[in-house]
């Protein structure tokens, strides 16, 4: 690959402006110039972009940091804020006015008498893009545009310009939108001399209908992946795949690993079309790899959140991780009342309890039989789903199965849809399962 200065340290950026929650486009973009920097021995430089004083909140800027620590991408300087270094600007204006690359310019439009505005030398810029290859660019048509709003108070492609070139920033690795950006700040590090960056455009994350990724999709930010219960060794992984393709067919990668097999060259160039499928397949696979007590630790947390369901039976838990694909899942369907069974007494039309042509007379001699059947069982039998299944199984094949585990499984549940019922019976134990059976008795 072209990485141009190889006597040079490598030194990339990450440099959100905090106007917002940390979105997954801008953190995929921040962890390809951690997976490229880390590959290359470089460095990182964190900066936060907040010359927009109104959009800009302490709030989002803590947002982020968070993030990137929930991601594990670490960096090597900052956070630097834009904010606190007008000195620097300042310094390179007066610059600029002095060596006639800027000048004061009286304006009859806009807020402004008089701004700063950049003496455009109207010429070709050619760019070498390291994934898109060259860009040609008239700025002619970008005018003599404003860096400046007085010598105090600069403009965004300045600020950039500036401490790219102050932190000795060799790589510019970030979301194609900035394509447009890059003739201008060009032309601003020409004027102030400073070396031009080598540039990567990485292509945008697009939605499902293609269009640009957005709140109106759902899910946008860091944050409400956080709080959905996903994984950050999930999100990294997916992240990294959203665009980049490291050959071969394995998906599985853990940030290291994903250092390893790092290359621009491999990102592709057309919009990277998220799917949200694939994110949960992602999650679950790094759920899988928790021990046992940590899932149940989640699972218990999620729980307690919901009231009554924290009386649900440690029992249920591998049958509640078996149906979600991140923790938030549970809240979800807790919500929905899916799983109210598990710590409630279930209610349910008594015409539930027949099974297809069979009647409800049937129902009740097999609910009876269970019934004698559970109550005269010892400990022992309550100690597994198999052992129950034991119990009642042969019956159920002589008598036929769904006649009698139908019935069964809505006395426990109250539902057409759960798990089967000798899981169900082994969840809610001997005495409650009896006392569930007997409801069922006294309306049948
Ligand atoms: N502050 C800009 C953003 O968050 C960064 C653009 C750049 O990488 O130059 O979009």
């Amino acid at each position: 690959m072209d990485t141009k200065n190889t006597n040079q340290k490598i030194v990339v950026r990450i440099p959100p402006s905090p106007t917002g929650f940390f979105h997954i486009g801008r953190a995929r973009t921040a962890l390809f110039n951690y997976l490229f920097a880390k590959k290359v021995g470089g460095e990182i430089v964190f900066r936060i972009e907040d010359t927009d004083k109104e959009r800009s909140k302490k709030e989002y800027e803590e947002d982020i940091i968070k993030s990137l620590k929930w991601l594990d991408i670490t960096y090597d300087s900052g956070p630097f804020r834009q904010s606190e270094r007008g000195n620097v600007y300042s310094k390179y204006v007066k610059m600029m006015l002095e060596n006639g690359t800027a000048y004061l310019s009286q304006e009859t439009e806009g807020q402004n008498k008089e701004v700063i505005r950049f003496k455009n030398p109207n010429k070709t810029i050619i760019f070498n893009d390291l994934i898109r290859g060259d860009i040609s660019i008239e700025t002619k048509d970008l005018e003599d545009f404003v860096i400046a709003r007085n010598i105090n108070d600069p403009l965004y492609h300045l600020t950039v310009v500036v401490d790219d070139f102050e932190m000795g920033v060799t790589h510019v690795i970030r979301g194609d939108d900035g394509i447009a950006n890059t003739p201008r700040q060009i032309l601003i590090a020409e004027a102030i001399g400073a070396p031009r960056p080598v540039y990567a455009h990485v292509p945008l994350i697009l939605a499902a209908d293609k269009s640009k990724m957005s709140a109106r999709h759902g899910a946008v930010s860091l944050r409400d992946f956080r709080s959905a219960g996903y994984l950050p060794e999930a999100m990294v992984n997916f992240l990294a795949l959203l665009g980049f393709n490291p050959g071969g067919d394995r998906e599985l990668y853990s940030l290291a690993e994903l250092v390893d097999v790092f290359d621009l060259a491999r990102v592709q160039k057309g919009g990277a079309v998220f799917n949200i499928e694939k994110l949960d397949w992602f999650n679950k696979e790094y759920m899988k790899l928790l021990s046992e007590e940590k899932r149940n630790e989640e699972i218990y947390n999620r729980l307690k959140n919901h009231g009554e369901a924290e009386k649900m039976s440690k029992k249920a838990y591998s049958i509640i991780f078996e149906h979600i694909s991140k923790w938030g899942d549970i809240d979800t369907m807790l919500g929905a009342g899916e799983w109210n069974y598990f710590f409630e007494r279930p209610k349910y039309e008594v015409s539930l309890l027949s099974w297809k042509n069979s009647s409800l007379e049937n129902s009740k001699k097999h609910l009876e039989w269970i019934k004698n059947t559970l109550e005269s069982s010892n400990k022992e039998s309550f100690g597994s789903v198999e052992k129950i299944k034991s119990l009642i199984f042969d019956y159920a094949t002589q008598e036929g199965r769904g006649d009698v585990l139908w019935p069964l499984r809505v006395a426990l549940s109250g539902k057409e849809k759960s798990p089967d019922p000798f899981t169900l019976l082994y969840i809610l134990g001997k005495q409650e399962s009896i006392s569930r059976i007997d409801n069922a008795l006294k309306i049948l």
